[in-house]
């Protein structure tokens, strides 16, 4: 289970020298960014952009690649361990150790008070695999049969366009979302022990991770459902996915029932109001 939990802000507060960025943002979004509208508020994106240099790259003609800008990562995160080795005391060292003992102590709960809908997630990848590798050429079908309709003066273009695009929106949200479930849920699940332990109130951790999950649900049966439209042949394989996910939005929804209330930093703030024209 992932390890590193938060506490979330109480509210979205904007660092003064840098207003544009959203605090937070990224703590609680689904790491599409291709397709994210807060990509340009969001700091992580722009560093990572920075870091990979692709923006700066394709101006200035260079040929730098995401294996250069990881290997400067790398160089510069060792560099950083080492020196802080180099600062490390015996105390220090033990506070370490009794730190990641607690750490594994905390995660073994989890994985304990979590498993039947972390199990649940991982069968659900599976699950989507499987349809995947069995029904590969069902995609392929399509495509070939648009263009034949196409060529035989049956749908138009423009029609077989926007089928193409439903196909590839349906396939690509399933894709995007299909292990992301199961990574919040470890991530809601684990942070939920740590706060039962601190006995932390507020805005939790725990409900915005599961609150992604179930957002990657809602838009996983989504995108199942729209994919059972552009095959009924295949309804009863597709129902079986469907009602799995919907059991375990089901069982999410019971465990979390205040995640989604959980306001995430930009996704759940009203717009700031536009100041009136004099
Ligand atoms: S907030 Fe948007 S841009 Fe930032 S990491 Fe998440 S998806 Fe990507």
């Amino acid at each position: 289970m992932p390890a590193k939990r938060r506490k979330p802000a109480t509210r979205t507060r904007r660092p003064k020298s840098e207003p544009r960025f959203i605090e937070g943002i990224h703590h609680y979004c689904d790491r599409w960014c291709e397709r994210c509208e807060f990509s340009h508020r969001c700091i992580k994106f722009t560093l990572t952009e920075e870091i990979c240099g692709t923006g700066s790259a394709m101006r200035d003609g260079a040929s730098q690649t995401v294996f250069d800008a990881l290997s400067r990562v790398f160089t510069e995160a060792r560099s950083e361990i080492e020196r802080a080795a180099k600062k490390n005391t015996a105390e220090d060292e033990e506070t370490l150790a009794a730190g990641v003992a607690v750490e594994k102590r905390l995660q073994r709960r989890a994985l304990h008070v979590g498993s039947r809908e972390t199990k649940a997630a991982l069968t659900y990848a599976h699950m989507a695999d499987e349809w995947f590798n069995n029904e590969l050429k069902l995609p392929l079908q399509r495509v070939r049969d648009l263009e034949r309709r196409v060529h035989q003066g049956l749908v138009s273009v423009a029609f077989a366009k926007g089928e193409l695009v439903r196909l590839n929106d349906c396939v690509e949200s399933i894709r995007w979302y299909q292990h992301l479930i199961y990574v919040k849920l470890c991530r809601a699940f684990s942070s939920r022990v740590e706060e039962t332990e601190d006995r932390q109130t507020g805005p939790l951790d725990s409900d915005g991770s599961a609150k992604v999950a179930l957002i990657a649900l809602d838009k996983s049966i989504e995108a199942w459902t729209a994919l059972q439209s552009i095959f009924p042949e295949k309804t009863d394989s597709v129902l079986e996915i469907l009602v799995h996910l919907d059991r375990l939005r089901t069982a999410t929804t019971k465990r979390f029932p205040k995640a989604r209330r959980f306001k995430r930093p930009g996704f759940d703030e009203k717009p700031p109001r536009k100041p009136k024209k004099r």
